[in-house]
């Protein structure tokens, strides 16, 4: 059998088994070889009757006396029971629910139970022990050795799956080795058949954890390996030298309202250096919620526009890219910069009143193409705009600059036209002419920004080809934000809480899982219901907005242009507001169904209070089934530091669940984690100035493992 054999060549495997495999991700031998367990059984030891000992984790061998099952008197459930005897020795076992077993095991059956033994005055008992009958050749695949477990799905059983498998691990050995000896030998691995060997039936802890080490390292390898690639291929273009304007920037820095943090300077620092580079930066800017990322954009934006270029700026919603227009619009204008906003819905110059005044609104397509027509002739400094920057095929005049902001919201598949399309994104009309003799390759620098805290270990791994930047401070004068987690019958007083708020100047955020009711989500508060509620029985007195992803983008824009300006009092979301939104004078965060939230995500909620000198606080409401949420939620209270929250989160749900990339390839491992400190630096350093000419079959392997899997 070849290893691309579908799993239905193996042995029991019908259609019915095959489907509920495919759920797994298993297709062919050789996906059934790559699911790894997550965790073993150690039943080594067989143990007779008389060196038993309470407690203790073994594999009992003998000789089934008497098996059956019946009801259980009191709560009428199927138990079977079973005595085995070897020599003297009797031991029972007890199974509950399983009456299947009294059919597979009859009395004379030579059987292996393994599991863990308690004793009571009748003697040893074995629960729910693993079973498996002595077989000819005396090769137990569920008992008596290190026992592999598996994830699983419904309708799929470990032991059905450790039979599959040990049809498959016969056929390990056609996995080919993509290893280099040379490297293989200089990181001192083993090599791959073996190892996947014995990933599934290790004899031993030292084989399970070479063959660990060597699996581990070839996930983390495959990422540095890339991000390698994509080091050496920057090297080879060129980006345009921005120098640091010091003097403009030290004027428009005093312009400012506020004083910048140290860490706010260090990060605009960091990054402009970068960009005075021929190499083209690539830097991601870490920050917590409301730590002043914009203020460094705008910065970094500042200066490339002073050297003559442009900056582009994209953000992943509009409502977020609208606020940017109108932010870095005010900021800019002052300083004689051209401001534009290019979505899919909105495109205008900066300021948006100038366009209104002239009262001959144009036709959107005309507005579009003359808005186009302004970045392409270099009329437009600084350009804002979302993910349509790239699918309207936007020419540009001389782009120097492009940010992402909350760059982990954008699709995974945006991110990754993002970067390709970036460094296509050249001096006009350079696409025709790139490459031409005389003709300059440009590629402009690049920064992305996310308030997601990635500890660094992790940036290492996931992002291993980028440079990190990291805000830790708040700016001065912040209050910490009082976040509660509010039972039920508290609900009227937190409202009355609210109403006082709203009669002392501030606003108030109410977020819902939900823009309508639907018939899954009967329990879960949904925005428009709750603007009816709140809006007709709770504060009919009080100014109520909503706002969702659904909404037309000009109702989005005023909606937003209605709270920010103070119109509204409360208004009701769905997590379109989570990113990046600025309204410094809202106070109060209550979040409905707060348990269908993951922490960083309610952090990033909580994070749209507490922008200013306000008192801010954040109200937890959750749904009725909430009962194994308490704990994280208990956390979440306690806990302001937005690094220790994704932590957690990181610990609790795995990488996916916490940054959102459950698809992209690049967080998905099966067996590396972000605590293998020792083998990411190991495969990071055997990855740095490798010689891809020397050993084409790493670049092979990265091209066939970016072709497999979804990244950014
Ligand atoms: P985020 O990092 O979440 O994107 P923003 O850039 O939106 O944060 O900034 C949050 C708020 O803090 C804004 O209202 C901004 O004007 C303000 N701000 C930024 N830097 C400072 C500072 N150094 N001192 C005081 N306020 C600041
Ligand atoms: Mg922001």
């Amino acid at each position: 059998m070849r290893l691309t054999a579908k799993v239905t060549e193996l042995n029991r495997v019908g259609q019915v088994l095959a489907a509920r495999l495919k759920h797994l991700g298993i297709d062919t031998v050789e996906d059934l070889l790559f699911y790894f367990p997550f965790r073993y059984e150690d039943y080594r030891r067989v143990a007779g009757v008389s060196e038993l000992k309470d407690g203790e984790q073994i594999t009992f061998r003998g000789r089934i006396e008497l098996i059956a099952t019946k009801r259980s008197p009191v709560k009428r459930k199927l138990v079977t029971e079973a005595v085995v005897a070897e020599g003297d020795g009797r031991l029972r076992a007890v199974w509950f629910g399983q009456p299947f077993i009294s059919k597979v095991l009859k009395a004379g059956d030579e059987v292996y139970l393994s599991g863990r033994v308690t004793r009571d005055r009748l003697g040893f008992e074995l629960i729910g022990p693993s079973y498996e009958k002595v077989n000819t050749d005396n090769t137990p695949t569920h008992t008596a050795r290190i026992v592999p477990l598996y994830s699983l799905t419904t309708g799929i059983t470990q032991k059905q799956i450790r039979f599959l498998m040990s049809q498959a691990v016969v056929l390990a050995d056609q996995v080919e080795e993509w290893l280099p000896g040379e490297i293989r030998a200089r990181a001192n691995l083993i090599s791959l058949s073996p190892a996947i060997r014995s990933i599934h039936f290790p004899d031993s802890d030292a084989e399970r954890q070479a063959a660990e080490r060597r699996l581990k390292f070839d996930e983390l390898y495959v990422r540095q390996l890339r991000a390698e690639m994509i080091r050496q291929s920057l090297k080879r273009v060129a980006a345009p030298a921005l120098t640091l304007r010091l003097e403009e920037i030290k004027e428009f820095v005093s312009s400012l309202p506020f004083n910048l943090t140290a860490d706010q300077r260090r990060a605009a620092w960091e990054i402009i250096q970068d960009t005075e580079r021929t190499e083209p930066m690539n830097r991601l800017l870490e920050g917590d919620v409301g730590s002043g990322k914009t203020i460094v954009a705008a910065l970094v934006m500042y200066n490339a526009v002073r050297n003559g270029y442009q900056a582009a700026i994209m953000a992943p919603t509009e409502v977020l890219a609208a606020q940017h227009f109108e932010t870095l619009g005010r900021l800019f204008d002052r300083q004689g910069i051209r401001v534009g906003i290019l979505t899919a819905n909105k495109f205008q110059r900066f300021p948006e009143a100038s366009r209104k005044g002239e009262k001959e609104k144009l036709p959107a397509a005309k507005a579009k193409e003359e808005i186009k027509a302004a970045i392409g002739g270099g009329e437009i400094d600084v350009i804002i705009g979302t993910h349509a920057l790239l699918t309207e095929d936007v020419r540009f005049n001389r782009l120097g600059l492009v940010i992402v902001d909350e760059q982990h919201r954008f699709g995974v598949e945006q991110r990754r036209q993002i970067r390709e399309k970036s460094g296509l994104l050249a001096l006009a009309p350079a696409k025709a002419s790139r490459g031409d003799a005389g003709q300059p390759e440009y590629t402009p620098h690049f920064l992305s920004m996310t308030a997601t805290p990635i500890p660094r270990s992790f940036a290492l791994t996931v992002y291993g080809d980028l440079d990190v930047s990291i805000i830790r401070e708040l700016p001065a004068g912040r209050k910490p934000i009082i976040t509660r987690v509010v039972s039920p019958h508290e609900r009227e007083k937190a409202y009355g809480f609210i109403r006082q708020q709203v009669r002392g100047g501030r606003q108030v955020f109410v977020i819902c899982p939900l823009i309508e009711e639907s018939e899954t989500g009967a329990d879960k508060k949904s925005v428009l219901k709750e603007y009816e509620h709140l809006a007709k029985e709770v504060f009919p007195d009080l100014e109520i907005g909503y706002l969702h992803g659904k909404l037309k983008s000009r109702e989005k824009d005023e909606a937003m242009a209605r709270f920010a300006g103070g119109n509204t009092d409360v208004l009701v979301s769905t997590s379109v507001v989570e990113v990046g939104v600025d309204i410094p004078n809202a106070s109060v965060m209550m979040i409905e169904g707060a348990e269908r939230f993951g922490l960083a995500q309610l952090h990033q909620f909580r994070g749209r209070v507490g922008r200013s000198e306000h008192q801010s606080y954040c109200f937890l409401f959750t749904g009725l089934d909430s009962q194994k949420a308490g704990e994280r939620l208990a956390f979440f209270e306690k806990t302001a530091d937005g690094f220790a929250l994704a932590e957690y989160d990181l610990e609790t749900r795995g990488p996916g669940e916490v940054y959102g990339t459950t698809q992209s390839g690049m967080m998905n491992f099966r067996l590396a984690t972000m605590r293998d400190v020792e083998i990411i630096k190991l495969a990071r350093e055997m990855a740095r100035g490798v010689d891809f000419e020397k050993f084409p079959e790493l670049r092979e392997r990265v091209r066939e493992w970016e072709s497999q899997v979804h990244l950014e």
